[in-house]
C-alpha cells in the first residue's frame, strides 16, 4: 500500500540521528552492551531550580491552551535573554515560542520557501536542515567546507554559491556536527556578502550558544546590514538539558514571526504550558548557573580528542563548541577489517555498531560522507570504554 504515500513523504529521509539512537536502544534491549554516542542529548539531569519552577506551575494549575506564540511573560524573558546574551533587540511580536527549535525551523521554512527556491547549507550541516528544505519544495545547495578551515564557510564560498534562486542561508554556530564556532569577523564577512542581496534571508541556529569552550558567541543578526533579514533560532534542549521538554524559540522580523505564528496555529497551537513556565525560570537565570555542564563537556571533549587522535586513520578538527567530534575516517575506505568491507562513512558507522558495539552517526546524514559524528554527551567512563573498543576494532 505504500505507493499511496505522498511523493513528498516518499522522498523524505528518516532522521539518521534518531534512527541510530533507536537501533542502539533495540540492540540494548536484546541484551547487547551498546554504548550510545549517536544522539546529541546532554546526559545531565535538569537543574533543580528549573524542576522547582515546573512543579510550581503544576500546583498553580497551569493547564490550559497557551497563546500560540507563547506566554507573554516567557516572550519577555526571551527578549531579555536576547538582549543580555546576544545584544539583539526584539519586541514581543517578533518572538515565537515553539515545540522545540526543530518546529521553529520547520515554521521558518514553511513561511519563506517556495518550490524551487535554493537554500545554501554550509556543509556539514545539522541532519534535518536539508530534509526540511526539501519538504517545502526547496533545493538544498551544499557548500563544502574543509577541515583545514575548521569546517567553516568563507565569504568567497558563499558568494560563489549565490544564484538568482537563492532564498536563504541556513547554518548553526556552534555547529552540529563539527563543533565549529564562527568568529565575529567571519560572520561579518558573511553579512557583507549578503548586504546587497536583499531577498536572501539568514537562519542562524544558535541552540548550542552556551556550549562554547573558547568563549565569544556572536549572533549574525547583530549586524545592521542583515538584521532585518535574519531569523535567530534558539532553545533550551542543549544548554539546560531539557531535550524532552520541547521548547525552542525565534527572534525574527515581525512579518516573519507573525507568519510562523499563523502556521503554528494551524499545526500544533502553543507549546506545552508547564514547560513554558519552567523555561521562564531557565532563561531568567544567568548562564553561569549552568556553566558546570559546559565545564564537564570541555573535559570530555579534551579526553575524546586525545583518545581519537591516538587511532591511526581518525583525523579530527578541534571543536570549539557543541558536544560532537566529527572525525574524517576516509583512511579506511577500501579496506576490509574483520571481514567487514568499509567503503564509506555509513559502512564505518555500521562496522562500529556491530564490531565495537558503539553507536555513532554517519557523516552522510550531515552532508559529509568522509566523516562520522560521535557525541561526547556521555560519562568519561563511557567515552574511554567506547574509544578503547573503537581502537581495538579498527586496529584488528
Ligand atoms: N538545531 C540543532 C543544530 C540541533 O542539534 C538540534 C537538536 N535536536 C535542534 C536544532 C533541535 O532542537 P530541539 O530539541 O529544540 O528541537
Ligand atoms: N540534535 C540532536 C542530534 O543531532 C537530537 C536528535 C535530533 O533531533 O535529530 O543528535
Amino acid at each position: 500500500m505504500e505507493e499511496y504515500l505522498s511523493e513528498r513523504v516518499k522522498n523524505l529521509a528518516t532522521s539518521q540521528t534518531l534512527a541510530m539512537a533507536a537501533k542502539a536502544r533495540e540492540l540494548r534491549a536484546s541484551g547487547k552492551d551498546v554504548i550510545g554516542l549517536s544522539l546529541g542529548e546532554p546526559d545531565f539531569n535538569i537543574p533543580d531550580f528549573i524542576k522547582e519552577a515546573a512543579k510550581k506551575a503544576i500546583d498553580e494549575n497551569y493547564n490550559s491552551y497557551t497563546p500560540v506564540d507563547g506566554y507573554a511573560d516567557l516572550k519577555q524573558a526571551i527578549i531579555n535573554k536576547f538582549e543580555r546574551d546576544n545584544g539583539l533587540k526584539f519586541t514581543s511580536p517578533q518572538i515565537v515560542v515553539s515545540t522545540g527549535a526543530k518546529q521553529a525551523l520547520y515554521n521558518i521554512a514553511s513561511v519563506l520557501i517556495n518550490p524551487g527556491d535554493e537554500v545554501i547549507l554550509p556543509c556539514p550541516y545539522w541532519v534535518s536542515y536539508a530534509d526540511i528544505v526539501k519538504l517545502k519544495g526547496g533545493i538544498p545547495v551544499e557548500v563544502k567546507t574543509d577541515i583545514k578551515n575548521n569546517f567553516k564557510m568563507t565569504g568567497d564560498q558563499l558568494r560563489n554559491a549565490i544564484t538568482e534562486k537563492t532564498k536563504m542561508v541556513w547554518f548553526s554556530s556552534p555547529c552540529n556536527p563539527s563543533g565549529s564556532v564562527y568568529s565575529k569577523k567571519e560572520l561579518q564577512e558573511i553579512s557583507n556578502v549578503l548586504e546587497s542581496h536583499k531577498g536572501i534571508f539568514i537562519v542562524s541556529d544558535e541552540i548550542y550558544e552556551h556550549i562554547n569552550y573558547k568563549g565569544g558567541h556572536h549572533s549574525i543578526g547583530g549586524f545592521d546590514n542583515v538584521k532585518d533579514r535574519t531569523i535567530t533560532v534558539n532553545g533550551v534542549s542543549k544548554a539546560f538539558a531539557m531535550t524532552g521538554w520541547r521548547i525552542g524559540y525565534i527572534g525574527a522580523p515581525e512579518w516573519i514571526a507573525r507568519s510562523c505564528n499563523k502556521v503554528q496555529g494551524q499545526v500544533t497551537s502553543g507549546a506545552n504550558c508547564i514547560a513554558q513556565r519552567a523555561v521562564i525560570t531557565a532563561l531568567t537565570e544567568k548562564p553561569e548557573k549552568i556553566k558546570y555542564m559546559v565545564d564537564e563537556f570541555k573535559i570530555r571533549r579534551n579526553l575524546i580528542l586525545d583518545l581519537l587522535n591516538d587511532i591511526t586513520g581518525f583525523k579530527c578538527n578541534i571543536p570549539d563548541g557543541a558536544f560532537y567530534v566529527f572525525p574524517n575516517i576516509s583512511y579506511f575506505f577500501g579496506k576490509t577489517i574483520d571481514g567487514f568491507e568499509i567503503n564509506n562513512a555509513s559502512d564505518m558507522s555500521m562496522f562500529l555498531l556491530e564490531k565495537a558495539l558503539v553507536a555513532t552517526v554517519t557523516g552522510d546524514a550531515f552532508g559529509n560522507p568522509d566523516c562520522i559524528r560521535i557525541s561526547y554527551a556521555a560519562s568519561t567512563e563511557q567515552i574511554k570504554k567506547a574509544v578503547e573498543r573503537i581502537k581495538s576494532a579498527v586496529e584488528k
